[in-house]
């Protein structure tokens, strides 16, 4: 019980809601998470494990490692590309939480951009956070923006933004710069949006990922649906 107040004492200093600390994070780095790793999860390791350059940033995030017993091929999950887009970032966290692997590998990063995830959507504002009524008490969510946290980024927004695939000529509005969706496959060291898309991409090769989801939603209002 002792030691279950300490990790909350240590993840409140860290994140404005209340959150359980299931990794050492260093102060003044990436904010953690309400995030309870289930009996399937091997390992727990930052990004910028892959990704030197996120240490100590705001975009720096916790990534979990399930591993199974026997040989297998390597799955990558990531939810929270856009911090508003809720059900991709819970449907992760289950993952964590439950899943159990046979065979092969389960990368899971719940909050792909840690920074959106402090941040209002100025477009599509929504409550800071959801709760989920459980028999472990009160869950608490973050709900955030689409976009890493202007004050993040390390660059003011260009006035346009070219998605980097060399292929693409769309010209998008500069607040697209901080689109995490749009900066693949990133810049080592480049803007946070940059070095996360690097970092993840850096993952995903370095652990012969033959398989990565990234989990999104739209709304029924959405052009999407
Ligand atoms: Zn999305």
């Amino acid at each position: 019980m002792i030691l279950r107040m300490m990790v909350l004492v240590v993840a409140a200093a860290l994140c404005p809601w209340p959150a359980e600390a299931q990794v050492t994070v260093p102060p003044g780095s990436a904010c953690v998470h309400d995030i309870r790793p289930g009996p399937g999860v091997t390992s727990t390791k930052m990004l910028s494990v892959w990704a030197p350059a996120l240490a100590y940033t705001p975009g720096d995030t916790q990534v979990y490692m399930l591993d199974g017993k026997e040989p297998g091929g390597t799955v990558f999950v990531a939810g929270g590309t856009h911090g508003n887009e809720i059900a991709g970032i819970v449907a992760a966290i289950v993952l964590v939480e439950h899943a159990r692997i046979q065979k092969g590998r389960l990368i899971v990063v719940p909050h792909a951009n840690n920074s959106a995830i402090t941040d209002v959507d100025p477009e599509r504002p929504g409550p800071s956070s959801i709760v989920v009524n459980t028999p472990a008490g009160d869950r608490t969510f973050r709900y955030g923006s689409r976009r890493t946290k202007a004050s993040h980024q390390g660059a003011p927004d260009p006035t346009k933004y070219i998605h980097p695939n060399p292929k693409s000529t769309e010209e998008l509005p500069g607040t697209e710069a901080r689109n995490l969706n749009r900066a693949y496959p990133g810049v080592a060291d480049g803007t946070l949006t940059q070095r996360i898309a690097w970092g993840i991409m850096r993952l995903l090769l370095i652990e012969n990922v033959d398989v990565a989801f990234d989990f999104h939603e739209a709304g029924p209002e959405s052009r999407l649906a």
